[in-house]
C-alpha cells in the first residue's frame, strides 16, 4: 500500500525516503555521482546528470519538501536567492512587469530594483497591507505578484488572501517567500500561492552550515522553473542535499521551540522600559496579530525591536550581550542578532531604509534553541549595562 502521512511532524521524517530503504540504511546515503548510467532517457532535462538536481538525494528531497506543504512538486537550488532569482527569470521575460511587496528581504529588494532592468522586465512595489491600492499598478504587461510571509526585518504580514485573490482575477502568478514561517507555521499552497519560496539556509536546515534554497508549488510551474534551472546552473550538491535532508527531520522540534521561545523573548521586551518599539507578529499589540493567528499556526523565531537612544545605545546592548553570536542569517539553532541597516539591508540606500521604517537602530534577534530564561538573562544584563 502506498504509504501516506497525514501530519508534518511525520512527514519530515517518513515523506520521501527511499521504498525499500538502500541497503537498509535508515538514514539517506550521499549519491556523489556526477552521472548515472544511460537507461534510454529520451529528453535532456531527464538524463541523470547532477546540475540538473536529479540524484537520488534530489529526488528524495523534492518529494519530502513538497509533502510538507502540500504542494503538487518541489525543486531544491543552490541557495534562496537561486530559487528567488530562477523562478522570476522563468515567470518573466523581457517587457513584463511585476508587482512586488515594497518591503523585502535586501537581496530580494536588490535583485528587482537593480537585475531586472537588465532583462527589461520592470516593476512596481506595493505595499502589502493595502489592497485597493494594487490595481492603480496593474498593467497589461503585469505577469505576477511577490510577497514575503512575514517581511524582513519588520515582521510585517500581508494581506496574504488578498494576494491570492488579486493574483487570480488577473492572472498573475503569486509568488511568497516563506522563509521566515517554515512550512510549520504557514503553507502557502494550501492558501491558493501559485509558488512558495525558501531559503533552505535557514530554518529548513537550521543548523547554520549549508547555503540552499527551496522552490514548492504548481507542477506546470516548478517543471518550467526546473529547466531553466538546468541552463542557469544554480542546482544543489548532493552532499548539501544530504544535510539539508538531515535538517528537515528536527524542523517541527526547533520551530516550535522557537516559536515560544521567541514569543517569551518579545513580550518580555515589550515591557521593558528600555525599548522603544518591538515587533513580533504574536504580540497583541502588532497591527496585523488578528491576521498573523488567522493564517499562521505559530509566530516564527525572529523579531525585532529599537531601544530608546537611538544607534549608540544600540551597539552598546549588542557589545554587552554574552550569549548571542553577532552575525546576519536567520533560522539556526543558536540565537543571532544583527542590526540590519549594516548587513542583510545595507545594499539599500538609508533614504530608502528610511521610508519603509527600517532606522539604523533596529536590531534583529534570531532566537535559536537555547534556554529561553538564559537568553533573557543575558538580555536584562545588557539593557542594565
Ligand atoms: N529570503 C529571505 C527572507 C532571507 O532572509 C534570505 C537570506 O537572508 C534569502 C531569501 C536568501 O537566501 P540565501 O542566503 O540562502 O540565498
Amino acid at each position: 500500500m502506498a504509504k501516506s502521512y497525514k501530519h508534518l511532524e511525520t512527514k519530515l521524517i517518513h515523506a520521501g525516503e527511499p521504498d525499500p530503504l538502500i541497503n537498509g540504511a535508515v538514514s539517506m546515503p550521499i549519491f556523489q555521482s556526477v552521472m548515472f548510467e544511460y537507461t534510454g532517457e529520451t529528453s535532456y532535462h531527464d538524463l541523470r546528470y547532477i546540475r540538473l538536481n536529479n540524484t537520488p538525494n534530489h529526488v528524495a528531497l523534492h518529494e519530502k519538501l513538497a509533502a510538507l506543504e502540500n504542494a503538487e512538486a518541489a525543486l531544491v537550488t543552490a541557495s534562496g536567492m537561486a530559487a528567488i532569482s530562477t523562478s522570476l527569470l522563468t515567470l518573466l521575460s523581457s517587457g513584463d512587469h511585476l508587482l512586488a511587496q515594497e518591503c523585502l528581504y535586501g537581496g530580494t529588494h536588490d535583485f528587482i530594483t537593480k537585475d531586472l532592468a537588465t532583462f527589461g522586465i520592470s516593476f512596481d512595489f506595493i505595499d502589502g497591507d493595502d489592497p485597493d491600492s494594487w490595481k492603480e499598478h496593474l498593467r497589461p504587461t503585469t505577469r505576477a505578484i511577490y510577497v514575503e510571509t512575514m517581511t524582513n526585518p519588520l515582521l510585517q504580514v500581508a494581506d496574504l488572501t488578498a494576494v491570492v485573490e488579486f493574483a487570480k482575477a488577473h492572472g498573475l502568478v503569486s509568488l511568497i517567500d516563506n522563509t521566515f514561517a517554515s512550512p510549520v507555521n504557514f503553507r502557502p499552497p494550501e492558501w491558493g500561492f501559485d509558488l512558495s519560496l525558501h531559503s533552505c539556509t535557514k530554518y529548513l536546515n537550521g543548523h547554520s552550515d549549508i547555503v540552499a534554497g527551496a522552490v514548492l508549488g504548481r507542477a506546470d510551474l516548478i517543471e518550467k522553473i526546473t529547466h531553466r534551472l538546468n541552463h542557469l546552473g544554480g542546482s544543489l550538491d548532493p552532499h548539501a542535499c544530504f544535510l539539508l535532508h538531515r535538517g528537515l527531520k528536527t524542523l517541527a522540534v526547533r520551530v516550535k521551540y522557537q516559536n515560544e521561545s521567541a514569543f517569551k523573548i518579545a513580550q518580555y521586551l515589550e515591557t521593558h522600559p528600555a525599548v522603544e518599539t518591538m515587533n513580533y507578529p504574536g504580540l497583541e499589540t502588532h497591527p496585523r496579530n488578528k491576521r498573523a493567528r488567522t493564517l499562521f499556526d505559530g509566530f516564527g523565531g525572529v523579531l525585532s525591536f529599537e531601544l530608546k537612544g537611538g544607534v549608540d545605545v544600540a551597539e552598546r546592548f549588542i557589545q554587552n550581550l554574552t550569549l548571542p553570536i553577532l552575525a546576519p542569517s536567520l533560522g539556526g539553532v543558536e540565537t543571532l542578532i544583527t542590526r540590519p541597516a549594516t548587513t542583510s539591508h545595507s545594499g539599500m540606500s538609508r533614504e530608502d531604509r528610511q521610508a519603509l521604517g527600517i532606522s539604523d537602530s533596529l536590531i534583529r534577534v534570531s532566537v535559536g534553541i537555547e534556554a529561553t530564561e538564559d537568553v533573557i538573562q543575558d538580555f536584562e544584563q545588557a539593557l542594565k549595562a
